[in-house]
């Protein structure tokens, strides 16, 4: 089998090489590829069945990225929780953590496309020394994502060195991987790579497809090394005109990932990127999506529908309106629009909501 450095060191990075090979005029995607850099594996590139299919959207520059007068250029205040570079600390409990300014394939729908793959992600020994050290000093953090640019594009011997630091430490009790690796490059995911992470349970993946024509026998493999080594796999959808935004595409997307073993775990709401406004759906549209779910197929398959809220305010849940009514009596919507009504407990009295009230601080 070809080795997956190899595989990576044959991308298409240049679009003069997309476009000999499909017959079009390279031109107007020259200046898209000096802004936003373009890479496209050979694996990667052999998924696109024709010009313009779902596959080809998220791989191939387009006019339109440079076109976009809607968006911003960092819509989730990213730059400003971070109290060190490359490290968000946005919720109470848990921070993300960048270890790689780099990916296997620059999605062109990329939330950070401001930076990934740029000069100006500057990730070296020093930033991540700094994160771990940021971890260490703050334990009220007991979970960490890793991501970038794609933590799996390191070495093993790199994943190895960070993950023994980051379990040496007392208070982190999980440790998750946000990864497109088994999507876009599913050859990385070596037994040895897989020898090196079950050393660090509680380690999860979260993984990304967006289509159903991403699950591939090469796909379907890498997650089954992960899965047989312990990790729970969970997988992140971003909703996409022209991708994935019919309901019947990200049903079946759904059920052929419970095949593999990755559970839905997020379908989120297109964040407002700059470059990506041409992949934007309406919000009704996902939620329209989400009661296609709900009811007609496996719960397992029904991930949460999020929208990152603007300005850094974390993942706000979107659902159709099951709930009509609260009070005495709770009048609810099923999945095929019938109305229930459920006689509603008495709330429990002051003095038994005290502690929780402690808890959240109310
Ligand atoms: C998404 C995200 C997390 C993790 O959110 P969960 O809902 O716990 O998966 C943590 N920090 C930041 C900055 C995020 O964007
Ligand atoms: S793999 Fe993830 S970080 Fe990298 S370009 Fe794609 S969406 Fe962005």
């Amino acid at each position: 089998m070809e080795s997956w450095q190899k595989i990576l060191q044959n991308s298409l990075t240049e679009p003069t090489a997309i476009a000999a090979r499909f017959g079009i005029d390279p031109a107007p995607l020259l200046t898209v590829a000096e802004r936003y850099p373009m890479r496209i594996n050979p694996y990667y590139l052999g998924l696109i069945q024709t010009m313009g299919d779902p596959i080809w959207k998220q791989a191939v520059p387009d006019e339109q990225e440079l076109q976009d007068q809607v968006c911003h250029v960092d819509p989730l205040n990213e730059e400003n929780q971070s109290p060190i570079p490359n490290l968000v600390h946005r919720y109470p409990d848990r921070v993300l953590f960048m270890i790689s300014s780099t990916c296997a394939m620059y999605c062109r729908f990329c939330t950070r496309k401001r930076k990934v793959g740029c000069a100006n992600m500057a990730i070296n020994a020093e930033s991540i020394d700094a994160g771990i050290d940021y971890i260490r000093e703050h334990r009220e953090i007991r979970d960490v994502i890793l991501s970038g640019g794609d933590p799996l594009l390191r070495s093993d011997a790199s994943l190895d060195n960070i993950l023994s630091r980051l379990r040496a430490i007392p208070h982190l009790e999980i440790i998750r991987i946000g990864s497109r690796i088994p999507v876009v490059l599913p050859q990385r995911i070596t037994p040895s790579l897989v020898r090196v992470l079950k050393r660090y349970h509680p380690l999860y993946i979260n993984t990304h497809f967006n289509h159903p024509d991403e699950i591939t026998p090469q796909s379907a493999k890498a997650c089954a090394r992960l899965a047989n080594a312990g990790i729970p796999l969970g997988n992140q959808t971003v909703l996409m005109r022209g991708v994935n935004d019919n309901p019947l595409v990200m049903r079946r997307l759904m059920q052929r990932l419970l095949m593999i073993r990755v559970r839905p775990y997020y379908i989120y709401q297109a964040d407002q990127v700059q470059g990506t406004d041409h992949f934007r759906t309406s919000v009704e549209e996902g939620l329209e999506i989400m009661r296609a779910l709900r009811g007609y197929t496996s719960g397992m398959a029904v991930p949460t529908y999020v929208i990152d809220a603007p300005g850094g305010g974390g993942k706000i849940p979107l659902l159709p309106d099951y709930l009509q009514q609260l009070g005495s009596d709770v009048v609810l919507k099923n999945y095929l629009g019938d109305v229930y009504h459920y006689t509603n407990a008495e709330p429990a009295k002051p003095a038994e909501q005290l502690e929780w009230q402690q808890v959240v601080g109310s």
